[in-house]
């Protein structure tokens, strides 16, 4: 088995990933993240949006919806030209993208292929109830269009001076003809974006400012920062606004692939809106006077992507000294489901199991913890090891003469033991 595979039945296997609609037979390019897959996802939510927002003074966050006035789409450009093109292998009628066939049918092997066809991504939807009176709109085909349609109301409503920055996680929808790879290409997905907004004249130092934040970012999450680099998008890809543009890619099992783009958008977003909507979104420098389309450098990441190529990044089978192996998700503690897990020793002994409650309780009004008193204390181990959770605290009868416990680190399997009192710092 390759590691996609590898770490696709772990999903499947310890509730991170499950493919959506799976008693119907599953619907391609859509996912359920289980009940350990949410606690991560939500911790790499929370990890962004302390880098992102919480951590500078000019960075706002926004929740916008995923339906919007559908001529948003147009002055965006999306209803004319978000597409991919699209080939029909001639023997089996499977659909790819141009790129994906390397001169022959993934699927079966056919080599001939109908002559490319473009094909929209955006998904529509109708709003309104009266037959007549339905209006055709769309499922955001990015999350970053409600930044700048919101753009104005936050200037006006907040403290806020450009240079400065609206951020949101959210979802975005794409029908993708070749979905795949787990959640790398799925049909619904989650973007991690910002929007900078910035006088004209200040774009080039903030757009190499942000394009190597963005990369420390990824470099403080993933274990192997040599899976990470730039990708400069040479001249005939960049989009025709756009003045410069580099994905942050990662070493991904079938070669390096996207993560997040970091985009010159100049002054094409705002001038767009303002074209369409009638809206005027000039601003105005209030110490200067001066009257100017505010200019934008986007950094536009995918969450799920970031979280599949995190457990590719973490994923490990380790063979032990006794001849056994051990599955382990070696990732970053702060993304981890759970920070530890309690181990009462046995089921069976009252104060053992309410010392260990105890621990729960007092240690869960700062960490997300979990119980574990099923089996020995091996499989346990194993179980954990598995869904990545750095600590495995053990409370046994020593634990009811003298107050301490037995901490075991996910990535040595080293076991010490520690003072109840000390633990909160022990796991931090
Ligand atoms: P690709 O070329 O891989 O289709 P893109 O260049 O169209 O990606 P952007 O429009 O720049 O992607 O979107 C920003 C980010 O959103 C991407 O870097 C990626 O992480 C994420 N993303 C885009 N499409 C998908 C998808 N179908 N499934 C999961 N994540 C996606």
């Amino acid at each position: 088995m390759n590691l996609l595979d590898e770490v696709t039945a772990l999903c499947k296997r310890r509730g991170i990933i499950y493919p959506n609609s799976e008693i119907y037979g599953g619907i391609g390019g859509f996912y359920d993240y289980g009940p350990v897959g949410v606690e991560m996802k939500n911790n790499l939510k929370r990890y962004w949006w302390k880098y992102m927002v919480d951590k500078r003074e000019n960075v706002v966050g926004i929740d916008g919806t995923i339906i919007t006035h559908p001529k948003v789409w147009e002055a965006s450009g999306h209803v004319k030209n978000f597409g991919d093109e699209v080939v029909e292998c001639k023997n089996c009628h499977q659909r790819f993208r141009p790129e994906d066939i390397d001169g022959k049918c993934p699927k079966c092997g056919h080599k001939e292929f109908t002559s490319p066809r473009s094909y929209n991504l955006l998904f529509s939807t109708e709003v309104g109830v009266i037959e007549d009176a339905k209006m055709k709109a769309y499922l955001r085909g990015e999350a970053c269009q409600t930044i700048y349609l919101d753009f104005k109301n936050v200037v006006d409503s907040t403290r806020q001076q450009i240079p400065f920055s609206i951020a949101q996680i959210g979802k975005a929808f794409r029908n993708e003809i070749t979905p795949g790879k787990l959640t790398f290409r799925s049909r619904e997905f989650e973007q991690w974006d910002m929007q900078f907004f910035v006088h004209p004249n200040d774009m080039q130092k903030y757009f190499d400012y942000w394009k190597e934040e963005r990369m420390n970012f990824y470099k403080s999450l993933y274990r192997k920062p040599e899976n990470l680099r730039f990708h400069q998008h040479d001249k005939e890809h960049l989009a025709f606004y756009a003045k410069d543009a580099y994905d942050i890619e990662y070493n991904a099992p079938w070669g390096w692939a996207e993560n997040e783009g970091i985009h010159w958008r100049g002054d094409y977003d705002l001038t767009q809106h303002s074209k369409f909507s009638g809206a005027d979104l000039t601003y105005t420098d209030p110490a200067t006077g001066e009257k100017f389309i505010p200019n934008i450098v986007e950094t536009s990441g995918g969450v799920d992507r970031t979280f599949l190529m995190l457990l590719l990044d973490a994923y490990e089978v380790e063979a032990l000294d006794n001849g056994s192996q051990r599955t382990v998700l070696k990732v970053n503690k702060e993304i981890a489901a759970y920070r530890a897990a309690i181990f009462p020793l046995v089921n069976n002994k009252e104060d053992i199991v309410n010392k260990a409650r105890e621990i729960f309780d007092n240690l869960s009004d700062k960490y997300k913890i979990v119980w574990d008193s099923r089996g020995n204390i091996g499989k346990r181990y194993r179980y954990q090891d598995e869904i990545g959770t750095p600590y495995c605290i053990t409370v046994d009868y020593q634990t009811l003469e003298d107050d301490t416990v037995t901490i075991r680190d996910r990535d040595t399997m080293e076991q010490h033991r520690v003072k109840i009192a000390d633990i909160e710092k022990d796991i931090a």
